[in-house]
């Protein structure tokens, strides 16, 4: 069996010892004699799986107790809607920083609800930085301020979390879910799709501050209405049950691997080799600035086309796949999340001086 290294920006690589796990417990989980899959959400032993992933996920992201934990369905693309939904209930205004096609998409869809300002941008750019802040434009009655923290399509990373004093921060947190450590206790929400970091597509899980709850509007779908989830425990009706299962096997194998601090150092250590090779190179060039640069999702170009598509040919050939850019930022892309392991990432590099030196 040959595994190939795999950069896509999601649905991505899980760890390995993941899927052999998943695979052993194929047929009979734990003396059930039946599959995850075919399990009943409501059955006891359903429940220690679900109540088990919330568990892991608490402990690892250190998450306060006046915080609820969602499991749910529709992406984080429902969310875009759920959230005005939900919180866009007292002045009906909030603000957003437009870094790239997820900020945007969010942006666009809550102003279906209310007034939307978008208090900045890095358009002008490509969005190949975090634009700085300035508290003047800031609505001060927002009902939140939103931000995608780690932008999945362009490479940037808020290195520092903004400060909006009272006004409530979310975060569309989609593809640096448990990248690293985070403050949860700063925001009001976070978010993401799981298929980034931390299971297979189907299941959004979103962590919401319990004051937060309680004031969606009338015209909320009830299964839009993250009160109503919090109420059921995610079992209002038929969860992601195996996408959940194996979201709980990948919280496991972080916790095992020495948890965030472990997984951030890991993560620094990967792209750190991609982006000194980069910064190095006359062929490959990072297109982020330097300061906001993700350790999730790194976009590079050579000068030529053509130069591009043969490199993506070569190096899918060798077994590194999935390193098409986006197609609004073109060239290249290496999505390096937690289940990439450093080898694949040394290994890229040595592919990439190996091309640069056969074609320059
Ligand atoms: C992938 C992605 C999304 C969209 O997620 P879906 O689950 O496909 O709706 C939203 N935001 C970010 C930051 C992403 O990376």
């Amino acid at each position: 069996m040959a595994r190939v290294y795999n950069f896509s920006a999601g649905p991505s690589m899980l760890p390995e010892e993941v899927l052999k796990k998943a695979a052993a417990e194929m047929l009979d989980y734990q003396g059930s004699g039946q599959s995850v899959m075919e399990m009943s959400h409501r059955s006891k032993i359903y429940d220690s799986i679900i109540k088990g992933a919330e568990q892991l996920l608490r402990e690892l992201y250190n998450i306060p107790d006046n915080y609820k934990v969602l499991f749910l369905q529709g992406g984080a693309s429902t969310q875009f809607a759920a959230i005005p939904l939900n919180f866009m209930n007292k002045s009906g205004k909030a603000d957003f920083v437009i870094t790239g096609q997820w900020a945007k998409k969010a942006y666009q869809e809550a102003q279906k609800y209310g007034e939307c300002k978008a208090v900045a941008s890095s358009a002008d750019k490509t969005f190949s930085y975090i634009p700085k802040l300035d508290k003047n434009e800031f609505t001060k009655d927002a009902d939140y301020f939103y931000i995608c923290m780690n932008n999945t399509i362009y490479g940037t990373v808020y290195h520092e979390i903004p400060d909006t004093g009272d006004v409530p921060l979310i975060a569309d947190i989609s593809s640096c879910f448990l990248s690293e450590p985070l403050d949860i206790s700063k925001f009001a929400m976070v978010y993401g799709g799981a298929q980034k970091n931390v299971a297979p597509a189907g299941l959004t899980i979103c962590i919401i501050r319990e004051d937060m709850l309680g004031n969606a509007r009338d015209i909320t779908p009830t299964m839009l209405n993250y009160q109503i989830m919090a109420d059921n425990d995610s079992l209002y009706n038929t969860p992601p049950c195996y996408t959940i299962y194996i979201c709980k096997l990948v919280l496991e194998w972080l916790k095992e691997n020495g948890g965030l601090e472990a997984m951030k150092e890991t993560n620094l250590k990967k792209a750190k080799i991609l982006y000194d090779f980069l910064d190095n190179s006359k062929m490959f060039k990072g297109t982020v600035v330097a300061e906001d640069r993700s350790l999730m999702n790194v976009p590079f170009v050579t000068d030529s086309e053509e130069l591009n598509a043969k490199f993506i040919k070569e190096a899918t050939e060798a077994g590194f796949v999935n390193l098409k850019g986006h197609r609004t930022v073109g060239g290249m892309r290496a999505s390096i999340y937690n289940a990439m392991p450093v080898e694949g990432v040394e290994k890229l590099v040595k592919f990439m001086a190996e091309f640069e030196k056969a074609n320059s």
